[in-house]
């Protein structure tokens, strides 16, 4: 017996206990004993039935008073009756359609009951209680009861009794991941204790003690996972001489914020550092990122080498492309555009040019380092908007073979917690100032009875040339179901005929073909459309310094980062920006987030707030940033475990790289086990 050996095989479970035990992803006694419970019961507390307060969950000890008494009511119910008294008072205590309870249960005898206290002033009662024999050993009361997530067929005390009967049947096997010396600096519980505390948890210290220790271990391995995946990025880089800032600002339209200068010179030094770069430039939508890559991919143009520059979308790559190929031409460096949609005579021509080295930069997608794109000498990786690329994305990118720099842009306002595990071995800049003159985006959210008000707005903004966006959670409703989602192309048709006949609509969304998408945004960004109907796809940096409203039905369906993401697209011009979140939501919560967009438009505030009410895994949807799934540790509360866990972490990996140390071959294991769900 060991943690790989099948669940069927453990007494008590058998074949059709076991395929049941599949449903929840309970395969092995491992899988079973790392089977956390999703929440306890706190059952340790015995009251005097003369201080019990009504609702409250609690045990008492008390004496049957006499024989149980049981009536049937009808066929399906019966209801069993009697009273205990602890000396202090009388309870009166009800089960219904348990008439087997009868015979267990004797007068006279001491019984410990936990459940909750109904009745009134005068009269004390708890129905269905749990109860048990004083001398008992405790299992429904006295103590700190698991919850387990369960499936049909499944009950509490069945996984219960199966974990138990798992952790003696591999009592001297279980595994100890964490070295000996980590667990002790740390002050964590031993893997035994841990288990054991998880399940049946000996007092509340103890069972706080094994899921920090459970925390730590996945975090720790996560953290070592991330690690070792990105472990070319720790390697000899190319130096890239620091130039004279002054060369570059000099055919700027604008002087550089203090943010952008700050953060050009960490670029700078690190480049220069005889190390690879890896630096995530974090900056709120409109902080003015662009400039910083810009600047990067100058510098290394200057003394020969060539920079990738890769975005998420193709619009965005030409948007890129059409701002900084004039910038570059002032410098005389050439700029190259290489997109999806080119003729395949076209992108020969380009590949050859890179090749070659004619383009010192070279604006794409993913594609640009997907495809056998061959580059003279690439000195610079910029990927902008990284959360959408993910970590293994990285990892291709980094194993291209010559290692260059890389510099991460990303609008999504990270907190710096999440950040460290999310990227690793990352440094960070933060661009925490916006350049001056940006106007504030005056922002409502209003509920349906607003709308016809909303309607005449867009119709006045659009007689004043101005141009709107209006977002929709879907595209169309999956099953039918009219729950008032806006569907984008159903919502479309019915502004263009009945609300805005006279103006000009269009619609967008992820289903449409690539060139469809394009051509629509091309319209829009041209002018052409005065209405842009769209679910979020144009969530990411698209420019449209014309639109100065946005508006977002259903909002309350939308993360707080993601609505904070939407609203940036407006407010890019000279005009008197608006953002509308329209929600009939009653929710108490839901109408308190949207609250916090119209108060505030510092994203780094945003996104906290939205970790806070919605946890790290919503935050990101999706799973976009390919993280595995964890198990107990949570991202937003567990920080200070975390910065203990990734401290520990580096320590380790300075001491021994590849975690090959025999005290370390466990701890292995249990990391490639991490990495492994990375790939699935
Ligand atoms: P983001 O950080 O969202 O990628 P961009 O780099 O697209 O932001 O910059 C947004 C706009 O602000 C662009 O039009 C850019 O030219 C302008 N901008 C950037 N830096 C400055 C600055 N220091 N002063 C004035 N305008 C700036
Ligand atoms: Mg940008």
């Amino acid at each position: 017996m060991d943690l790989t050996t099948d669940i069927r095989y453990i007494k008590g479970v058998g074949e059709k206990k076991a395929k049941l035990l599949n449903k929840l992803g309970l395969f092995t006694i491992g899988d079973l004993i790392s089977y956390f419970p999703r929440a306890y019961q706190d059952r340790t507390e015995i009251k005097k039935i003369s201080e019990l307060e009504l609702e409250a969950a609690v045990c008492i000890e008390a004496t049957l008073t006499g024989t149980p008494r049981l009536n049937h009511i009808r066929r399906q119910l019966n209801i069993l009756k009697f009273q205990v008294s602890d000396g202090t008072g009388i309870l009166d205590v009800t089960y219904f359609n348990q008439p087997w309870m009868k015979d267990r249960l004797k007068a006279g005898e001491t019984y410990v009951i936990y459940g909750k206290v109904s009745g009134n002033l005068l009269r004390r009662e708890m129905v269905n209680p749990a109860i048990e024999p004083l001398d008992s050993l405790p299992r429904l009361t006295r103590r700190i009861k698991p919850v387990y997530r369960l499936t049909a067929g499944v009950g509490q005390q069945f996984i219960s009794d199966a974990i138990e009967r798992c952790l003696k049947l591999i009592d001297n096997n279980l595994p100890e991941p964490l070295p000996e010396s980590i667990r002790q600096k740390n002050n964590l519980a031993h893997a035994r204790f841990a288990y054991e505390n998880i399940h049946n948890p000996s007092s509340k210290f103890a069972l706080l003690a094994a899921r920090k220790r459970f925390i730590f271990e996945e975090l720790f391995t996560l953290t070592l996972g991330l690690r070792l995946m990105g472990s070319s990025d720790i390697s000899i880089g190319k130096k890239i001489p620091a130039p004279p800032l002054d060369d570059f600002t000099q055919h700027l339209p604008f002087s550089l914020t203090s943010a952008q200068k700050r953060t050009i010179q960490e670029v700078f030094d690190d480049m220069n550092s005889g190390r690879s770069m890896s630096r995530l430039v974090q900056g709120d939508v409109g902080s003015g990122k662009t400039i910083v890559a810009a600047a990067a991919s100058w510098a290394v143009a200057t003394i020969g080498h060539q920079t990738a520059f890769m975005a998420p979308t193709e619009i965005l790559a030409t948007q890129h492309y059409e701002s900084l190929e004039p910038l570059f031409a002032k410098y005389g460096f050439r700029t190259g555009l290489l997109t999806g949609q080119m003729t395949a005579k076209q992108k020969r021509e380009i590949r050859e040019l890179i090749k070659s080295g004619y383009y010192q930069l070279v604006i794409g997608t993913h594609a640009l380092i997907t495809d056998n794109v061959e580059f003279q000498s690439l000195g610079l990786v910029i990927t902008d908007e990284q959360h959408r690329f993910g970590v293994r994305q990285r990892a291709a990118l980094t194993a291209k073979g010559d290692i260059p720099h890389t510099l991460v842009m990303s609008a999504t306002p990270i907190p710096r917690t999440l950040a460290l595990i999310l990227y690793g071995d990352l440094d960070i800049s933060v661009i925490d100032e916006l350049p001056p003159g940006r106007k504030h985006i005056d922002t409502y959210a209003v509920d349906e009875s607003k709308r016809e008000r909303v309607y005449k707005f867009i119709r006045r903004l659009v007689s004043e040339g101005r141009q709107v966006f209006i977002v929709c959670p879907l595209v169309d409703d999956p099953e039918g179901l009219d729950d008032g989602r806006k569907a984008v192309e159903a919502y479309a048709k019915q502004l263009s005929d009945e609300v805005f006949s006279d103006l000009r609509v269009g619609f967008i969304h992820g289903r449409l073909k690539q060139k469809d998408k394009d051509e629509v945004m091309r319209n829009f960004a041209d002018s052409e459309l005065d209405i842009l109907v769209s679910t979020t796809v144009i969530e990411v940096g698209i420019n449209v310094p014309n639109a100065s409203l946005m508006v977002v039905e259903n909002a309350e369906r939308f993360g707080l980062s993601q609505l904070h993401q939407l609203r940036g697209r407006v407010g890019r011009g000279s005009h008197k920006s608006y953002c509308i979140l329209m929600s009939d939501s009653k929710s108490e919560a839901n109408l308190a987030r949207l609250k916090i967009m119209t108060k505030t438009s510092d994203g780094f505030v945003i996104s906290a707030e939205d970790l806070k009410l919605r946890g790290p895994g919503d935050f990101f949807g999706d799973r976009q940033h390919g993280l595995p799934k964890l198990k107990i540790a949570d991202l937003a509360d567990d920080a200070e475990i975390l910065k203990e866990a990734s401290d520990a972490a580096i320590e380790l990996i300075d001491r021994d790289p590849e975690l090959l140390l025999p005290e370390n071959r466990a701890l292995r294991t249990a990391v490639f086990e991490m990495i492994e769900k990375f790939r699935s």
